[in-house]
């Protein structure tokens, strides 16, 4: 199998007294779905934010797509993102001023497409949401479901390697929540790669491999024969 993302040993430390991940390593291989599970305060949006380039460990590596992370610049990085990944959040961060197509359409900004194929991207990806009849609407005219499904056409419309989702039903009532879910497992039978963030053992229990996060450190991994290189039978 072809990794998307491996970690290698990253801690990562807030000044002298915090450390929110120990040691951590981790292989996600093209086509999964991962559930990353653990208590509030365990480390979980850290090392998502590290899996996704928008914070860089005190110690270890980050490679994604084969590419060590370590010495890249931001800009460098801010193009690697729009190229390789896809970011779906808790509170949705749409901009209301934009229709659901346009806020689609920014997904498209880093990546190197001209501007007047973005919007065909965008209705693209906003029909494989279910979301098409939807596509003049802002965000203050959609509901929470609604919102968060223009976030995940958001984060698909690159056709990333790997969508980073950090609590994606989390705002959401559980009916809502549920149907987010059953999107994202259907966008990974089509073959997205996704890394799901979640204190929710319920949600947890509905995605393929799930990894679990204590005080920073993974405790354990359902993919029982990854071995101590990372590689997997
Ligand atoms: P989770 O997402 O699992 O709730 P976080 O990754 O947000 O956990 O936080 C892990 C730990 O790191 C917590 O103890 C948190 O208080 C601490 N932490 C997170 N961000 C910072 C920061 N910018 N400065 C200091 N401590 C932080
Ligand atoms: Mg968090």
């Amino acid at each position: 199998m072809t990794a998307v993302l491996e970690i290698s040993n990253a801690t990562r430390r807030y000044g002298e007294d915090v450390t929110a991940l120990r040691e951590v390593s981790l292989r996600i291989d093209e086509g999964e779905f991962v559930a990353i599970l653990g208590p509030s305060g365990s480390g979980k949006s850290t090392l998502l934010n590290i899996m996704g380039t928008l914070d860089r460990p005190t110690e270890g590596r980050v490679r994604i797509g084969g590419r060590d992370v370590t010495g890249m610049s931001d800009r460098q990085l801010s193009s690697l993102r729009g190229r390789w990944l896809g970011f779906i959040f808790q509170q949705f961060h749409l901009t209301d001023g934009l229709t659901a197509t346009e806020n689609v359409a920014t997904g498209l900004l880093y990546a190197g497409v001209h501007r007047r194929h973005r919007r065909a991207l965008a209705l693209a990806a906003l029909e494989r949401v279910g979301l098409t009849h939807r596509a003049g609407h802002h965000p203050q005219q959609l509901s929470g479901g609604e919102r968060q499904r223009v976030a995940i056409a958001r984060a698909l419309v690159n056709q990333p390697a790997l969508v980073l989702a950090d609590e994606p039903t989390g705002a959401l009532d559980v009916a809502t929540g549920s149907a987010v879910l059953a999107l994202l497992t259907e966008l990974n039978r089509g073959g997205t790669t996704i890394a799901l963030i979640t204190h929710d053992h319920d949600v947890a229990a509905r995605v393929p491999r799930q990894i679990r996060i204590l005080d920073g450190r993974l405790v354990s991994d359902s993919a029982a024969s990854v071995t101590a290189g990372g590689d997997r039978a």
